[in-house]
């Protein structure tokens, strides 16, 4: 079968393998406990699906403008001043479906062959891939759990160059939970405003399912690098609105009108109905998102606590997100039955046969030590799956 020189280029995304092989075994009748996507297990908040009511009622069932309706663009720019301080116009936004999209539409506006992509690492596996799609050059910066996985600025000036079209990274991060601070992304500012041409996308979407105490601080804000940021958001996670595919971005101009000619020759507006409930639930009262976030925090403590105990695994703390990501190098070079674990993978797969427990290895998130475990799940499926994690874990020697 031919297949484009463009999908050859691209790898398959591994949450979303991992997720299925998982479901392909529980439909086998295995009582596998998944912790691969990153999808809040609540569901969507009443007062959002009863906003999607009535969108369909008023018959909000027909094109929108491509990058949003007005509405939903003038909700995400006041979210943008109250959460953020930045003053976007409505010109500005552009809405997608999903925040997949909208970073896959900024790559897609600026990257030619052989630009370079800055992805500190570990990254978001989709960073990659769609780096890829692009046919740049990724150049990874790794840091690793010392450094609570974060980029410094002496190693970014090491890497950045003439030819680096577009840094990417999320903070809070999946797949470690690693938050920049306010003065952390200052010093990684100074480094970026030397190079005009590198274009940033600061991926927030995980800002409302923070720990720490500092307020949240987005690089946008720092005003010599107002014309290369673009801050991307969405409602899956803060909003538990994972299906209804609705994210977006705070751009320069040009960007946003050449992400919206792209997108208008693609999926064009993204569905109405779900414009309108996000519309609804940006400009409505954070109550449920605060509950969703207090839960996640209250899990973190708890895996942390019961991850803790296993010798092998090496931890960092969390400060956002809903991920864990031991390193689990220890592990390697050891083995049980016709498992032989070698790298992160080895071990998802055996933990995946042995502990009917679905997690995702860390190479695909540019990481050689560390598996990732989603704690989106139940307190009671995550003490099971730790107590699995831990027994299959000592029977390796
Ligand atoms: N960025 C990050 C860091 C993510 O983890 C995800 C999804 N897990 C996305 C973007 C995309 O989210 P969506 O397409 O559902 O808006
Ligand atoms: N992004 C989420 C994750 O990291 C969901 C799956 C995906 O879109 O890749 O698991």
């Amino acid at each position: 079968m031919e297949l484009s020189d463009l999908l050859n280029r691209v790898p398959a995304s591994a949450t979303i393998e991992m997720a299925q092989k998982a479901r392909d075994l529980k439909a086998q009748g295995k009582d596998v406990i998944s912790l691969t996507l990153g999808e809040p297990d609540f569901d969507t908040p009443d007062h959002i699906k009863e906003a999607a009511i009535r969108a369909i009622q008023a018959g909000d069932t027909k094109y929108t403008p491509v990058p949003g309706t007005l509405a939903l663009r003038k909700a995400i720019c006041d979210k943008f001043k109250r959460d953020n301080d930045l003053d976007y116009t409505p010109d500005q936004i552009v809405v997608s479906c999903g925040a997949k999209q909208t970073i896959a539409n900024i790559a897609l506006s600026v990257l030619n062959k052989g630009d370079e992509v800055l992805l500190p690492a570990p990254y978001w596996v989709s960073y990659a891939g769609i780096a890829d799609m692009c046919n740049a050059t990724r150049v990874e910066i790794k840091t690793n759990i010392a450094h609570d996985f974060k980029v410094t600025p002496e190693e970014l000036d090491a890497a950045i160059t003439d030819k680096t079209r577009l840094l990417i990274f999320s903070s809070p991060c999946n797949p470690t939970g690693s938050r920049y601070s306010k003065a952390e992304l200052e010093a990684i500012a100074k480094v970026v405003e030397k190079y005009p041409r590198c274009i940033v996308i600061s991926d927030e979407i995980y800002e409302y399912i923070s720990f720490s105490e500092e307020k949240h601080f987005s690089l946008a804000q720092i005003p010599a690098l107002k014309n290369q940021v673009v801050t991307v958001n969405g409602m899956s996670k803060g909003f538990a609105m994972t299906g209804w595919r609705i994210g977006y971005m705070g751009a320069p101009l040009w960007i946003a009108k050449a992400c919206a000619k792209l997108q208008g020759q693609f999926t064009s507006g993204a569905c109405s109905i779900a414009q309108a409930a996000s519309a609804h639930a940006l400009n409505a009262p954070l109550d449920a998102t605060m509950v969703m976030r207090d839960e996640f925090l209250k899990r973190r403590d708890m895996m942390l606590e019961l991850l803790g105990e296993i010798d092998g695994l090496k931890l960092n703390v969390p400060e956002g997100a809903f991920y864990i990501f031991p390193d689990v190098s220890a592990y390697f070079g050891k083995s049980f039955g016709d498992y032989h674990i070698q790298k992160p993978t080895d071990l998802v797969m055996y933990l995946l046969g042995e502990a009917y427990v679905a997690t995702v290895g860390g190479e695909s998130f540019g990481d050689d030590n560390c598996l990732r475990i989603s704690y989106a799940a139940s307190e009671e499926s995550l003490r099971e799956a730790v107590k699995r994690i831990k027994q299959a874990l000592s029977k390796l020697t």
